[in-house]
């Protein structure tokens, strides 16, 4: 920590000197730098399958073409680094590969990336036995060789389960989380990595990451509120985090995260880059905190690992099918797969997560059900009717 760097500086903005960002360090992702020498960069996720190599290429194109700085894959098989390798060939664009799991992955698909994101809430799963210390030596070796940089990515329905464990408290939990993280990557002399802590909450985006610039003011944050959801709710919940901490200089790259048909994703860069030009006028639409007193739906933007495509058509018809509980204070989770799936509805009051042929639904973290696509919709109704009932809303 030094706090001799921290101190705001002018940076330029398409030539045009405004948000006055915090001194953080430089990370170089092949040409681009994240930090505060370099602008705020706008990146975005692919959707599609990412064995799918026309519609994996077309997405790439397609968000590139838009402004992305930095596009996100999701890796998590071998086949999958196949498909990489063969996307490679096809496109210029700086591209990031998120891994989960698997870790060793990563040096499979350094070759053709330049940058590394995981989760350290994810790497449990495989060889138990492993300290994470040493899978994490592993990450950062491979980074070292390729030149690579790195993203500690910790996200709030996935946290390392030996913090969530000790800590009631959640921002508390991811906190630690990252500074655990942040100690591997400094002990083994490695910098040129970002830290990100996304939640769907965006009063928890503003809280943690304005708490994690105050501790660690050199270290670059890549800013998400994860699941914001479907337009126009997730507009309203991203400018809120967003907003308040570029106002307050933190934030060195960003990600809108949108449940959006493959064909639309590109509305998230240019959601991210009006937001940044916005705050950059100091045109501010949103308020200081997200005080929601109705419905609230929570969505994830879906990537490669939807289990079924029919996700996006679901978000939807939950949204329309939810207007008539617009009033009620509930929060709806609706997910694409296994992965984040059964951790970020747990805190929801009804939940939905995607499996390849069913929906499972779930009430707070138990299991009601699992249903077909076309049955889940009106049973979710009933479930959310009962709710009211119970609750008198
Ligand atoms: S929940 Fe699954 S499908 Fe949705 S964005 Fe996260 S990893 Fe992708």
């Amino acid at each position: 920590m030094n706090n001799d760097n921290n101190q705001a500086l002018v940076a330029t903005i398409n030539g045009r000197p405004k948000i006055a960002r915090r001194k953080t360090r430089s990370v170089r992702v092949r040409d681009l730098i994240i930090g505060s020498a370099g602008p705020i960069s706008v990146q975005s996720m692919c959707a599609t399958k990412t064995q799918d190599l026309e519609a994996t290429n077309r997405q790439i194109q397609l968000l590139q073409e838009h402004g992305a700085d930095i596009i996100r894959i999701a890796i998590d098989s071998r086949r999958d680094v196949e498909a990489l390798a063969e996307i490679r060939k096809q496109t210029d664009a700086r591209l990031v590969v998120d891994l989960q799991e698997s870790y060793k992955l990563a040096r499979a698909v350094a070759p053709y990336v330049q940058k590394i994101r995981y989760n350290p809430g994810h790497l449990f799963h495989h060889e138990k036995d492993t300290p994470v210390r040493e899978k994490v030596k592993f990450i950062v070796d491979t980074a070292r060789e390729y030149d690579l940089a790195l993203r500690i990515g910790v996200n709030f329905g996935s946290i390392d389960p030996a913090q969530a464990g000790v800590q009631d408290d959640p921002i508390e939990a991811a906190l630690m989380s990252a500074q655990e993280h942040v100690g591997y990557l400094e002990d083994l002399g490695f910098t040129n990595y970002v830290v990100s802590l996304k939640s769907s909450d965006p009063n928890d985006v503003l809280e943690i990451n304005a708490r994690f610039a105050e501790a660690f003011p050199e270290i670059p944050l890549h800013l998400g509120v994860t699941e914001a959801g479907m337009l126009p709710m997730g507009e309203v919940k991203t400018r809120v985090a967003f907003e308040n901490l570029l106002a307050r200089g933190i934030g060195d790259t960003l990600r809108v995260s949108l449940t959006l048909p493959h064909s639309e994703k590109h509305q998230e860069v240019l959601l991210a880059k009006k937001i940044v030009e916005d705050v950059n006028a100091g045109r501010f639409r949103s308020v200081p905190r997200f005080e929601h007193d109705g419905l609230n739906i929570i969505s994830c933007p879906s990537c490669s690992r939807v289990e079924n495509e029919a996700f996006v058509d679901l978000a939807q018809k939950v949204r329309q099918m939810t207007q008539e509980f617009a009033a009620k204070k509930l929060t709806i989770a609706v997910m694409g797969c296994r992965v984040n799936g059964p951790g970020e509805t747990d805190d929801a009051d009804l939940g939905l997560w995607c499996a390849p042929s069913h929906v499972n639904l779930k009430k707070g973290s138990a299991l009601l059900g699992q249903f077909s696509y076309d049955e889940i919709v009106p049973i979710l109704r009933e479930e959310m009717a009962k709710l009211v009932a119970e609750r008198g809303l």
